[in-house]
């Protein structure tokens, strides 16, 4: 099947209410035809700086206006990270993915501390991923020379539903930090998450917006929200499990060689629906007790489960790209230029978002 690029939201619609065999055999089928269906990779995300972060994602309690309990930390050392990831590649991770809750990266020590945890990681032949928010083409050709693998820059879900979810930025601001990524060789690393209250329209305009990117990301994380007491979305309902495996099916159809990550929300589903998401065409899950903030099962239940079903955690740089070669900070070609990524800020503001934010300001008070 060739790559398409030109997909439509009523294509996509289509592929997604395929009666559920229809589309468990297409997908598996096309899953075959890209993949090993009985290779997943492992990743870990390591949250290298947590909490206090000034966009309003609904979903998260890590933006510090909603004052949800989870213990905030500053950005890890290069030793701890180097730790972590040691430990992460030990139980079968070859992948480690660095998360700072940031708005954007800018310029001066803590991203020269992030440069040389990339160079670390890399040199322990693991795929190095990083989410660091918005960053401009020179961060990204940095990062790129220090040998990250991938970056993530999540689209979460529609243009039209983006504004329902943040309003501290736009859609178009997250295209443009996917596109400084493109300019370099990194991976781009992109998706969604389920559950927000969003319409199948929307779930399928995401869809869109990523399929018609040329390449497609070569990653595509597909969570299920995990409602966080003290978020605007706290009281969301669990999505089904049913809702997870079109999700995954619908994309692994439409974009045949990326790499699909079954991410959050993984402990509301049971074994049986997890395989359910693997036969359907997810082929990546991350590894932890915790995703940044939110649970996540216990390595030890997802090796069982990886044994039940024959499955085999894949070797790192398996898939399209090479292993980058590092950089030393001191053979650099691009120099830190101080430069701040510019940004769209829709003149908005989401009720839900605000109440809660109230809410949370008046907690405090008493
Ligand atoms: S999702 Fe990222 S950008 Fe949004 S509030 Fe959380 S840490 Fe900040």
């Amino acid at each position: 099947m060739s790559i398409k690029h030109n997909w439509t939201r009523q294509e996509i619609l289509k592929i997604y209410n395929k009666p559920m065999m229809e589309l468990l055999y297409q997908a598996a089928t096309v899953h075959r035809e890209n993949h090993d269906p009985n290779v997943v990779q492992v990743s870990t995300l390591l949250s290298i700086k947590t909490g206090g972060c000034p966009e309003d994602c609904g979903y998260c309690p890590q933006a510090a206006r909603y004052h949800t309990n989870i213990k905030g930390n500053d950005l890890m050392s290069v030793t701890q990270v180097k730790a972590q990831a040691l430990q992460a590649k030990s139980s079968g991770s070859s992948r480690v993915c660095m998360g700072a809750s940031w708005r954007n990266v800018k310029d001066g020590s803590e991203f020269e501390s992030v440069l040389e945890m990339v160079r670390t990681i890399n040199k322990l032949d693991m795929e190095v991923c990083c989410t660091l928010g918005m960053l401009t083409e020179n961060q990204a050709q940095r990062l790129a020379e220090a040998g990250l693998y991938a970056y993530n820059h999540n689209l979460d879900t529609s243009e039209e539903y983006y504004k329902e979810v943040i309003s501290t930025r736009g859609y178009e601001d997250r295209i443009k930090t996917i596109k400084n990524v493109r300019k370099t060789n990194i991976t781009v690393c992109s998706g969604g998450i389920i559950g927000m209250g969003e319409k199948l329209e929307d779930r399928a305009g995401m869809l869109v917006s990523l399929s018609t990117f040329n390449p497609h990301p070569e990653s595509v994380p597909i969570n299920a929200l995990v409602p966080v007491e003290g978020t605007p979305l706290e009281e969301q309902q669990l999505v089904e499990i049913w809702e997870m495996i079109r999700m995954v099916a619908t994309t692994r159809i439409i974009m045949p060689k990326a790499q699909v990550r079954l991410s959050a929300g993984r402990t509301q589903m049971s074994p049986e629906g997890q395989a359910m998401c693997f036969f359907a065409g997810a082929n990546s899950i991350f590894a932890g007790n915790k995703l940044l903030t939110t649970p996540n099962p216990n390595i030890n239940d997802d090796m069982r489960l990886f044994d039940k079903l024959g499955l085999t955690p894949s070797k790192p740089f398996i898939n399209i790209m090479k292993k980058p070669v590092t950089v030393e900070a001191v053979d650099s070609k691009f120099n830190s230029l101080g430069e701040k990524p510019k940004w769209t800020r829709p003149k908005h503001t989401i009720e839900r978002n605000e109440n809660t934010r109230e809410k949370a300001k008046q907690t405090k008070l008493k």
